[in-house]
């Protein structure tokens, strides 16, 4: 079995893309052999996907896979986009959710749609010249209140119109199988013949 490490610290995402990964790699974290973050400093998920494989891939010796995802609102232009983590400044789930309900106060239902975006970047070493580069879109809407404890970041603001509830409220398997990460994931396997 092939091991690659995962360049990510978020205990929420290293969750979901194991479990999406299943049994057809031995996957390790970068936590397990650095603290040190990557800087993301790329203009696109992409470039910032695979920023972070090179350098977890230059930190392990090992192949590396990496995700940069966040939340594209319309109606903010696609922000807080490639900033999602940090909207706030604080990198707290709790105060960018905050920010983004301030920032659509009377913003009706009809103009609040927007994406969860996901690439994915691997690079068979640091200095691949032609990384795997996968993508996924996951439309919905932004909710007025938050809804719902799985997940983690906008979960509990994102409205799935299929399923008539926040992505806070599915349960992760199901998550994990409609998500811009699992449809990112999808097109990874089936690059690689998984
Ligand atoms: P990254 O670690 O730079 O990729 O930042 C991703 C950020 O986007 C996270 O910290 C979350 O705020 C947000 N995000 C990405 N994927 C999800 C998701 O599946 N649910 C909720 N928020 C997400």
């Amino acid at each position: 079995m092939k091991t690659i490490v995962l360049a990510s610290h978020n205990a929420g995402k290293l969750k979901e893309l194991q479990a999406m990964l299943g049994d057809s790699f031995q996957v390790r974290s970068i936590a397990e052999f650095s603290s040190e973050v990557a800087e993301e400093t790329g203009l696109s998920f992409i470039e910032n996907a695979i920023l972070k494989a090179r350098h977890a891939a230059r930190i392990t010796g090992l192949p590396a896979l990496a995700d940069d995802s966040g939340l594209a609102v319309d109606f903010l232009g696609g922000a807080p986009g490639i900033h999602s983590a940090r909207y706030s400044g604080s990198g707290d789930d709790a105060a960018n959710n905050s920010k983004l309900l301030a920032a659509l106060t009377d913003v009706p239902d009809a103009q609040r749609g927007a994406q969860f975006v996901c690439a994915l970047a691997l690079v068979r070493h640091a200095e691949d010249p032609l990384p795997i580069v996968c993508e996924g879109l996951w439309r919905g809407r932004i909710l007025h209140t938050a809804q719902g404890k799985h997940g983690f970041g906008y979960d509990p603001l994102f409205w799935v119109e299929e399923h008539n509830c926040s992505s806070a409220e599915l349960k992760p398997e199901l998550k994990n199988s409609i998500s811009h990460r699992a449809l990112a994931m999808q097109q990874f396997r089936q690059r690689l013949g998984l």
